[in-house]
This record gives C-alpha cells, structure tokens and sequence, in this order.
C-alpha cells in the first residue's frame, strides 16, 4: 500500500498534484494539446501558468482555470491510471482543504485563474477524501466569497449527503463511467462497481439538479481503448445517460500506455467527440450513425460525412428551403449556422456558396451536399495552393493554377473532399496534383 512519502513545499505539491490531473478531462479545451502536457498555458513571465488548463465554460468563454487533485494517493489499480497504487510512489502527497483553498486564492489574487478543477484519487478512505474535497469548497465559497467557477468530481461510492453539498456549492459535478458496460469495467478498474458505485450516483446527480441547485450540469468521462471496448458500445451508453441521467455532456480521454502510445487513439477519441456533438447538437440519433461490422466508427471521414454518404437520397438539400433538422444534417452545417440560414433567408434567398460564408458555415465541405432554389452552385476548392472545381454536369475536375486569394479552413483534408473517394493524391506530369473523378 502506498503512503505519503513526501511532504513537499506547496509549489511541489501543486506540481505533483496538477501534472497527476491533467488526464482528467473536465471541460473543452482542457485536453486540446495533446502533446506539451494536453493544452496546459506556458507562460514564461508566470511560471505559476504550468498549473493551468483555458478552458470554455458555457455562458463564460474561455477562462483559465487550475486542475489538481486533492490527492494522489490511491490504493485502487484501474489499468489505466497514473496514480493507481502500482505505479511509481514516490511522490505521493495531498493537499488539507485549507492549503489548496489559500494556493487556489493566491492564483485569483495574481488574477491567473478564474476556476478550479478539483478531482482526487481515493485516498486510504474515500469519503474523507470526498469531505476534503468538499471542505476545500466550502471554504473557498464561504471564507473567501470566491464566486467564480468551480468543478467537484464525485468519487464513485460516495454518499447522497456528499452529492448534495457538492452540487450546492459547485458550478458543474461530474462522476467519471470511465466504461461503457460492468464488463469492460471489470477489466479495467475491478474496484469499481458500474452501476452501484457510478451510476447511481449520476442518478442521485442528475435528480439533484433538476431539482434546482448551485451546479447546473453534470458531466462524465469514459477511458477510450483501455477495455477492448467498440464505439458502439460507448455511444450506446453515452446515449443512454443523456436520455435517463441527466448528463450534460461525456469527455473521452484515449488510453495511452507506455507501449502503445500513438495517434490512433487520439484520432479515435476526435471522431467519439465529433460523433457525440451530432447526438447532443444536432438531433441525430444513435441509429443514424454509422458504424462497421465491428462496432468501430469510420477514422478516414468525419460522423457526419459518413452519414451523408449512406444516404445520397437526402441531398442536396436546398438552402432556401430545407428544414432545421435536413440542415444540420449538412456537413459544413453547424446549429449556429443552420439558425443564421434560416433567419437570413426570410430576408432574402442565398443564391451561392460565397453567400454562405457569412453564416459561419464551411462552405467547401457544405458544397457538394447543397443546393440554391433547385440549382446546384459550381463549386471552386482550393487544396496546397491549387485549383478544384466541381461542376455539377461532371463532376469533379483538376485545375492547375495555384490561387492564393482563398485561404483554406486548416481542418479540411483531403480525405473531407467527396471526389477524393480516399485515394492518395497524384501528381500530372507538371507536378500539379490529380484529383480522382
Ligand atoms: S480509483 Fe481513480 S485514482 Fe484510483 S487508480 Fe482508479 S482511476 Fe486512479
């Protein structure tokens, strides 16, 4: 069993206490950089700032906030975990409530941060840790009227008395499920009981805030790649949860062994986030997803253009037309933009692709899936510099004159591009690139 080992300065604690939180996802944004320590801000003049994560708090923006545990003792051994009790324990330590209150105060007062993210490991007995948890709550709240944002997360197995007072005094609570089913859970963290220990309490969480508290959401987390888990079974549950507990949102954070440490998961994980903002955003459905044989979703295309090539019978959708629902069923289409088309064109009807843009929508993915009052736009796309029109008589073409007034979104690849059909690009005999018809 481990024990506190050290008993550092409180800058090393919050080192040891902050890097051992930075798997733990809490918010977007918080795990955005995947390499440099997941989207921590290095600020040279603040060597404080290696403790803190931006992150975009709904309502808020996008604030600075500290994420650390209470502490890193565990005596748990989920597979996955870098604090489980047979990893490295050498630099075991905790903060009391009081110390992390005063570090925490100290950083709003240098105006660094404007939240906190609390989570722990389990402690020796977890529902101290939890009271810990909550105490160094109370008194930010109470002592120091700290009045900005803060996130608890819940241990799993943890008292309803503890949920409650959390949920008081937290802005947003969050009981990571961290597998979709008790059998994957079992594998990876044999401690934890999935529906006793998580989800009950999600349950408990969910009837609290619906009943009027301090925290308005709750949120949860799944390990991704750690138990053999599919997709499927992941979305089956994230599905589920958002229908029966009242979940605002799930987190993903790819399971990355010493062994396997690669970009797969990590392009996994984005297609799982891609995939669960079309289930929370844009009214599709678990059934409208597409999955393989085997449970996976496609890596090569983003969920949404997966959908839209399974059902060719849909487009293109007239902008001047289409329902809500059909227009976020358009790639390039997201909820702020579907609602500014439909505001604008009572205005007056969108005749172009170009007339598009200043909705928000990215008109070289939207494209090829639209059209305006019946007549499809000829579209002009412009990849590494050069030239690709797609006429709608026949389809898409090559050009070969480099056009620099276009600057394209950096997310688009070419494997986004309909006529790409996902073969590797080729070069014509001037090394201009070929796109396949
Ligand atoms: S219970 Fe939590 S802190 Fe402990 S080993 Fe498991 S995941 Fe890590």
């Amino acid at each position: 069993m481990p024990g506190i080992l050290i008993k550092p300065n409180i800058e090393k604690k919050l080192d040891i206490l902050a890097a051992s939180a930075q798997h733990d996802v809490c918010l977007a944004s918080c795990n955005s950089n995947p390499s440099g320590g997941r989207g921590r801000i290095r600020h040279p003049a603040a060597p404080e700032s290696r403790w803190i994560y931006p992150a975009h708090i709904p309502g808020k923006g996008m604030v600075h906030i500290l994420k650390v545990l209470q502490t890193n003792l565990c005596e748990n051994k989920c597979s996955y975990c870098s604090i489980a009790a047979n990893r490295d324990s050498s630099t075991r330590t905790g903060f009391g409530p009081e110390e992390l209150a005063r570090a925490f105060m100290k950083l709003v007062e240098c105006r660094l941060v404007h939240g906190i993210f609390i989570s722990s490991g389990m402690g020796l007995n977890f529902e101290s840790v939890m009271d810990r948890i909550i105490q160094t709550a109370e008194i930010l709240r109470l002592r120091y009227h700290f009045d900005g944002y803060i996130h608890l997360k819940i241990l799993p197995g943890v008292s309803l008395a503890h949920i409650e007072r959390a949920a008081a005094l937290a802005d947003r609570i969050s009981i990571n499920c961290e597998a979709p089913t008790r059998e994957h859970l079992d594998k990876i963290a044999p401690n934890k009981r999935l529906a006793q220990d998580i989800i009950t309490r999600m349950k408990w969480a969910g009837s609290i805030i619906q009943h009027g508290a301090r925290a308005k959401s709750q949120t949860t987390q799944f390990v991704v790649g750690a138990g053999n888990e599919t997709d499927l079974e992941i979305l089956k549950t994230v599905d589920w949860i958002y229908r029966e507990l009242f979940v605002y949102r799930s987190y993903f954070s790819a399971y990355q062994s010493e062994q396997a440490k690669n970009t797969f998961g990590l392009l996994r994980e984005h297609r799982l986030y891609q995939t669960d903002f079309l289930l929370r955003g844009y009214g599709f459905r678990l059934g409208d997803l597409v999955f393989d044989s085997d449970g996976k979703l496609p890596l090569s295309v983003d969920p949404k253009q997966a959908y839209a090539r399974m059902h060719p019978e849909l487009y293109p959708v007239d902008i001047n037309k289409a329902s809500l629902d059909l227009l976020l069923k358009v790639p390039g289409i997201g909820p702020v933009s579907a609602y500014r088309i439909m505001t604008l064109r009572k205005e007056q009807a969108f005749t172009c692709v170009e007339d598009l843009k200043e909705t928000g929508a990215i008109v070289s993915r939207a494209g090829p899936y639209i059209e305006f009052s019946g007549r499809k736009d000829r579209m002009s796309y412009y990849i590494q510099g050069y030239l690709f029109e797609q006429d709608p008589e026949k389809g898409w073409q090559t050009g070969c004159e480099p056009y620099q007034a276009y600057k394209i979104n950096k997310a688009d690849t070419l494997y986004d591009y309909p006529g790409q059909k996902g073969k590797p690009l080729n070069y014509c005999e001037k090394g201009k690139p070929v796109y396949c018809k």
